[in-house]
């Protein structure tokens, strides 16, 4: 019987690790079939202090496995294929084994949504980007696409306009379904341009975005434009198969969590993306995974009778 299992090894669920193993829970992390999440793939992080020269997403990925690692955490490289959390002794599988645990952290995160385009896959990280924050400083004088009409592809538009020279917003419809305050902030922005009515067919280029093929749906024409970088903002699928009809989820599928990240289900936490559909960012997941962690030696301790007086 574990004190903890992780289930997820990106920013949440690898800090919610390094917490754990520091307060001698001795966790056991399933790193998944993506291994470091989201972070893996951005080539260059600038915003996560302490790294004033940026880092790669991979090698911040080492460094937070290896600082688990330091402390004692136990990560195995699979996947969890199914879960029982309900009762008091929360049961995690993977393909061939079964693993019990006092406390589950649900740290799966969530995965952009993706075109499906020709291109897209291979030219992710050299001009296809799902993370403004991430990459928009190198697309300074740039001209860049922004695909979608929804909140994030609006506040990411604007956000862009710092870098960029030109932000192009692609919609397949003529009317956005973003709030109303962004709509304007955005159609008043002299850097942004909208192309309605239009969706991406094709991202061309061999070592860097060059173009895009375009189809106006109205008229059915094709064109090429000519970018630099295009930024994909169609939404997010958290990734909460594993958990789904145990969990309960917000009408978009996000795992709700108190703000100690408590779940509804006593002794299962959730960090990170997967219950994150505002900041997303790798450090307010690994700021959640913390909590998660604090949260699992707090609730460890009380069932063992170890919980000291006045600690909340
Ligand atoms: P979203 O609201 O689901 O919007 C996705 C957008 O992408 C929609 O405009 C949709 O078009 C378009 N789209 C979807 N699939 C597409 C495809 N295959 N090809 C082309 N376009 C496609 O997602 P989101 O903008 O990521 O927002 C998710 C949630 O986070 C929302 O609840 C949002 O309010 C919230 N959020 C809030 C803020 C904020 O308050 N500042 C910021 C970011 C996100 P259609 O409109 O035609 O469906």
């Amino acid at each position: 019987m574990r004190n903890v299992i992780i289930i997820g090894s990106g920013p949440a669920g690898l800090t919610a690790a390094i917490y754990a193993a520091r307060a001698n829970l001795n966790p056991l992390v399933f790193a998944g079939m993506e291994r470091g999440g989201q972070i893996t793939l951005t080539d260059d992080l600038e915003n996560f202090p302490g790294f004033p020269d940026g880092i790669g997403g991979l090698d911040m990925y080492q460094l937070f496995e290896k600082q688990a690692n330091r402390f004692g955490s136990e990560i195995i490289y699979d996947v969890v294929t199914e879960v029982d959390l309900t009762g008091d002794v929360k049961i995690v599988k993977t393909a061939d084994k079964e693993y019990q645990a006092k406390s589950v952290i649900i740290a799966t995160g969530s995965t952009p949504k993706r075109l499906g385009i020709p291109g897209e896959e291979k030219l992710i990280g050299r001009g296809v980007s799902y993370c403004a924050t991430c990459d928009g400083f190198f697309f300074k004088d740039k001209k860049v696409v922004v695909v979608g009409g929804g909140n994030s592809a609006l506040d990411e538009g604007l956000f862009l306009t710092r870098f960029a020279k030109k932000v192009t917003i692609i919609h397949r419809r003529d009317r956005l379904r973003a709030d109303a305050i962004l709509q304007e902030r955005a159609k008043k922005n002299e850097k942004i341009e909208f192309l309605w009515d239009t969706v991406v067919e094709k991202i061309n280029g061999e070592d860097a975005v060059k173009t895009l093929t375009l189809k106006n749906v109205k008229t059915d024409k094709t064109s090429e434009f000519a970018v630099d970088g295009i930024f994909i903002f169609i939404g997010h699928y958290p990734n909460v198969d594993l958990v789904k009809g145990q969990i309960k989820l917000d009408e978009n599928n996000y795992i709700i969590t108190d703000r100690y990240t408590k779940t509804n289900i006593k002794g299962v936490f959730a960090c990170g993306d997967v219950q994150d559909p505002i900041y997303r960012q790798a450090i307010t997941s690994a700021g959640t995974g913390c909590q998660s962690a604090m949260e699992v030696e707090k609730y460890v301790a009380e069932l063992e009778g170890t919980a000291y007086p006045g600690k909340k």
